[in-house]
């Protein structure tokens, strides 16, 4: 493999939000992306027509990263198509925040399931391809809670942690063979979420933010695609906060 033209990328949740923003940077440049979603079919077709308006290559593949057998599919579909998988972004993830005392079990596992069920299921099947091929990188979305936890997020704070855990013992396990894992955290992004907090709490936060501003998706979902190009062969088992200074505390 000689350029980032020819490579097929698998982006988990690539139907909206950040996952949106670094399936449409990987499409447009070049790179072939499956747009993975659950259930927002005219998201992900969004994506995929916006990537091919600009000349590149894309198809949204349905599936629920928590379910072996739609992780299965999901791949099997994407090498169907294009061949080996080279690059899997681990992005699909979810919230339910509640203080713990008042935390459902239920509430505990969903997060627990997509977002470090989800990216078991999907770097193990994808690793087969990269290890064949003897190149490859894996991205995993943490965030910042995972690094410092927050009040009321216990369960995703714990979930984003294992990420990291996970991102390391990977990145040891495979770097002989050219493949790197790395660990991308963003702190507050501009998402519905965030644009939908209370002004007063929007306050509160940019106190905390050194920089002052929330993040965007885009400036997510660029250092994602270094991470993914050659230049980064040499960065693997990292953890890299995108935040403003958020995670730097004081
Ligand atoms: P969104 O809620 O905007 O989008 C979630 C995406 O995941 C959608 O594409 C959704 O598909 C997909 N999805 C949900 N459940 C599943 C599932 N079971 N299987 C497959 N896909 C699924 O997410 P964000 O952009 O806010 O977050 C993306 C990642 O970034 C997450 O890992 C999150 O933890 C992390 N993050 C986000 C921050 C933020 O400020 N937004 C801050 C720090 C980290 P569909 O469209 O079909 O519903």
């Amino acid at each position: 493999m000689t350029n980032d033209q020819q490579r097929v990328a698998l982006v988990t949740g690539g139907s909206r939000g950040i996952g949106r923003a670094i399936a449409l940077s990987l499409g447009t440049a070049g790179t072939k992306v499956a747009v993975n979603y659950l259930a927002r079919e005219d998201a992900a077709q969004e994506v995929v027509e916006a990537i091919k308006s600009q000349g590149g290559e894309a198809l949204a593949f349905q599936g629920d990263v928590t379910s072996t057998e739609d992780v299965e599919a999901l791949i099997k579909g994407v090498e169907n198509a294009w061949g080996a998988i080279d690059v899997l972004v681990n992005n699909a993830g979810t919230i339910k925040d509640s203080l713990l005392i008042r935390m459902s079990v239920e509430d505990f596992d969903n997060v627990v399931a997509l977002n470090l069920r989800g990216t078991f299921l999907c770097t193990r099947l994808v690793l087969r391809d990269m290890l064949r091929t003897r190149w490859g990188r894996v991205v995993n979305i943490g965030s910042v809670v995972g690094i410092a936890g927050n009040v009321g997020q216990s369960n995703y704070a714990a979930s984003k942690a294992a990420v990291i855990g996970f991102t390391k013992s990977v990145a040891k396990e495979v770097a002989s063979r050219n493949i790197t894992v790395n660990c991308v955290a963003p702190g507050y992004v501009t998402t519905d979420i965030v644009e939908d907090l209370p002004q007063e709490l929007k306050g509160k936060i940019l106190e905390r933010i050194h920089m002052r501003r929330f993040g965007s998706v885009q400036e997510v979902a660029d250092l994602v695609s270094f991470l993914v190009r050659d230049e980064a062969a040499y960065i693997t088992g990292q953890v890299i906060a995108v935040d403003g200074g958020l995670s730097l505390g004081g």
